[in-house]
């Protein structure tokens, strides 16, 4: 599990940057496991100095001073006197959606993510799933996904591929509207149907993720759309 270094106390904060400035004060600073370095004072929700992911942070000496570099900026934090010094276990935070099947800690949701606060899971979720309030037989929580049909998959890729669930609804069903070739599901960045003659034929259509609900006259399926089926191919003239 990362840590966060916390250390409280007097001390004199230094930035050199786009602007610099001295201050002096009892403060609580917070560094990150990203070494994100935040100096909070007495009021507000805003630090007052930081820098966000620097290049490199390192807290030497006793009493500490912390030391931030990140490309021409510089922030020190020297302590004239510590109340607290201590590091302490920290996790992404996002919305509770079930238990971990390794530790029991909680497992939460946060951009893209699926991680437990307690141990080392995480799981990356296909973009625009959503997690269901069903679970595995392997103890994670079940998510949906719509890619031509809403498939319904464990959240860990390898307990149950959602891969080849689209490859049976999409690879090789239908034909290319240019040399009738089949059209192939193709995975570069997303999800694609691509001419199986590639590079011959360069016909490729971005696979949207939405509902597939019928055929097109031009061969290819049409996507549920807020006005009406759309054609695969944006382009197509006879809906
Ligand atoms: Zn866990
Ligand atoms: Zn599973
Ligand atoms: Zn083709
Ligand atoms: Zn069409």
């Amino acid at each position: 599990m990362p840590d966060a270094h916390v250390i409280a106390g007097d001390c004199t904060t230094t930035y050199d940057g786009d602007r610099a400035f001295e201050k002096r004060g009892r403060v609580v600073c917070v560094r990150k496991p990203d070494d994100t370095v935040l100096v909070h004072d007495a009021s507000g929700y805003r630090p007052v100095a930081w820098l966000t992911r620097p290049d490199a942070a390192v807290v030497a000496g006793d009493p500490p001073t912390l030391e931030a570099r990140d490309g021409d900026a510089r922030l020190r934090v020297l302590f004239h006197a510590v109340s607290v010094d201590a590091r302490v276990p920290v996790s992404a935070a996002g919305e509770p959606v079930g238990l971990c099947p390794d530790c029991d800690g909680a497992l939460v949701q946060r951009s893209g993510t699926l991680a437990c606060t307690d141990c080392e899971r995480e799981h990356g979720l296909p973009s625009g799933a959503t997690v269901l309030d069903e679970t595995c037989d392997c103890g994670l929580p079940r998510i949906a996904v719509t890619r031509g049909e809403r498939f319904e998959v464990c959240a860990d890729r390898g307990c149950d591929p959602l891969d080849p669930k689209i490859d049976r609804v999409f690879d090789r069903v239908f034909d290319c509207p240019d040399c009738g070739d089949d059209l192939r599901l193709v995975r570069a960045g997303g999800l694609f149907l691509g001419c199986d003659s590639y590079p011959d034929c360069e016909v490729a259509f971005s696979l949207p993720e939405r509902e597939h609900v019928g055929h097109c006259d031009c061969g290819l399926p049409t996507f549920a759309a807020s006005d009406g089926p759309r054609c695969l191919d944006a382009d197509c003239s006879s809906p």
